[in-house]
């Protein structure tokens, strides 16, 4: 592109003002120590913020966040599913943080528990008096060997998870003419595990509705020996697969893909080495996960890189003034945007108790959910707690596919995000489920 004299003098003062303010922002901020740091501005961060922005004050709390957008990921799910778009799914970052927070457009880089500070990849260092980790799961895709080429060789290769490649999943499901289509599940903890499977009912059913169904293989292959982690759930979907004739091979991790001869390779975990390769004609991955690699390196977390807290408290067990929310704390729980919600409460009664120093009084009892949505319209609505026991809201089977679930993850659950959760007011429906189970018989655990 040619750029005359007068065009390149007005680009650099303009280039020269944008770095001045930059660093002029920069400078400000690294002066700067916040009572308290909130590293990641998604679901479990913008709660945190919100929360504590409305306790401590403007000029209190900062959140480190690089990302211009917000996603709320659980509807990805139905973005693939051509039900929804992605800008339904996205906010701008600045609109979901809270105005009286400032936020450092930076990524964490550096941790130092002990000097109470962190440093972003611009070179600015945040200090804290308290600091919450709130940075979700990183994607693996360059785990599986000729995945990130096969994205751009191969359209029928898709994936919910990203935002770059789940605009694709729909059209590759439109596009499908028979053959196999192949879904996939990964050899390490993900975010909603539900979502390799909720993707796979609601293509089968578009399948059947463009009448490619009876030329199609549908296959799941997971790395689990369990098409889900909870025994009720599992029998209910273990039903589904079967009613749609859907074949689940376990113990079955995606190794690589090969996109010139369509074919995926698979290992098989109970015999490891061994190679399966299957031919497809979509496919559609689940990434393997870690925590990002600027915390995974740190010294705040466990030896599986998440952040290593009291799962009970959510406070760190070595580092007091550390807390850490959501994907990527060492909580062994189902990772969801309903267990950050759940979490949300108890962290912000003992961090409040830390900062008075008080004594911490709330408990985490593993509490998550997972709307399993089976087709358009129908959906298995499961929430269980750390001992894999079902945790349910309402006081009615919530094995069975329902439609109000369905309406409650379609329409509800969209609604409680942005207006709720993110703005701090958001704990889960714990409250409600002792209300629904007043004086009501149930099998149910008692809620926390
Ligand atoms: C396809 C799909 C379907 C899902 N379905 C459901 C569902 O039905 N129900 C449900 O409850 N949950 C669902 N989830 C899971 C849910 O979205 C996550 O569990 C939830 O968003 C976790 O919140 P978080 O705050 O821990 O992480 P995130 O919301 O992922 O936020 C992490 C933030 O940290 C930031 N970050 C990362 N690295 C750094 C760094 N170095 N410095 C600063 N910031 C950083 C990121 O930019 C991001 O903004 C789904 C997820 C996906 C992908």
């Amino acid at each position: 592109m040619a750029v005359n004299v007068l065009q390149h003098s007005r680009l650099v003062i303009l280039e020269g003002l944008k770095t001045r303010s930059r660093h002029f922002s920069t400078a400000v901020i690294a002066q700067k120590n916040y009572k308290l740091v909130v590293v990641g501005g998604g679901s479990g961060g913008c709660a945190v913020a919100s929360k504590f922005v409305k306790k401590l004050g403007a000029g209190n709390v900062a959140v480190i966040e690089p990302c211009q957008h917000h996603y709320y990921q659980p509807m990805f799910t139905l973005v693939g599913g051509g039900i929804k778009s992605l800008s339904d799914a996205t906010r701008p970052m600045k609109s979901v943080l809270p105005a009286k927070c400032d936020w450092i457009e930076s990524k964490a880089v550096k941790f130092d528990p002990v000097n109470q500070k962190v440093t972003t990849a611009s070179g600015e260092e945040v200090g804290y008096d308290y600091l919450v980790v709130a940075m979700g799961l990183q994607l693996n895709f360059d785990k599986i060997k000729g995945l990130p080429e096969a994205f751009d060789l191969d359209p029928q290769v898709v994936s919910n998870y990203w935002t770059k490649t789940v605009v694709n999943t729909y059209p590759a499901i439109q596009r499908f003419k028979g053959g196999n289509a192949i879904f996939t599940f990964p050899n390490t903890p993900i975010k909603c595990a539900g979502a390799p499977q909720k993707i796979m009912y609601l293509a089968e059913e578009l399948f059947r509705k463009n009448n490619t169904r009876k030329d199609t293989n549908v296959i799941f292959n997971t790395s689990l020996g369990v098409i889900f982690g909870v025994k009720k759930y599992a029998e209910s979907l273990l039903k589904v697969v079967e009613s749609r004739n859907i074949q689940v091979n376990y113990k079955r991790n995606l190794v690589e893909v090969r996109a010139s001869e369509r074919e995926a390779v698979f290992e098989n975990l109970d015999n490891p080495g061994e190679m399966e390769v299957f031919k497809y004609d979509m496919l559609h991955v689940t990434p393997p996960m870690s925590t990002p690699d600027e915390l995974r390196t740190s010294d705040i977390v466990n030896e599986a890189g998440f952040v290593d807290v009291n799962k009970e408290t959510l406070q760190h067990n070595s580092f007091p003034n550390i807390f850490a929310i959501g994907d990527c704390n060492s909580a062994p729980t189902s990772k969801t945007a309903a267990a950050v919600a759940a979490q949300c409460g108890v962290l912000e009664r003992n961090l409040s108790a830390v900062m008075k120093e008080g004594k911490q009084s709330a408990k985490y009892d593993g509490y998550t959910s997972c709307p399993l949505i089976t087709s358009r319209g129908k959906c298995i609505l499961a929430e269980f707690d750390y001992d894999a026991q079902p945790l349910e809201t309402f006081p009615i089977n919530q094995g069975k596919e329902r439609s109000t679930m369905y309406h409650l993850k379609a329409k509800v659950m969209p609604e409680l995000y942005w207006k709720m959760l993110l703005k701090g007011y958001w704990n889960g429906p714990g409250v409600y489920r002792k209300l629904m189970r007043l004086g009501m018989g149930s099998s149910q655990k008692p809620s926390a």
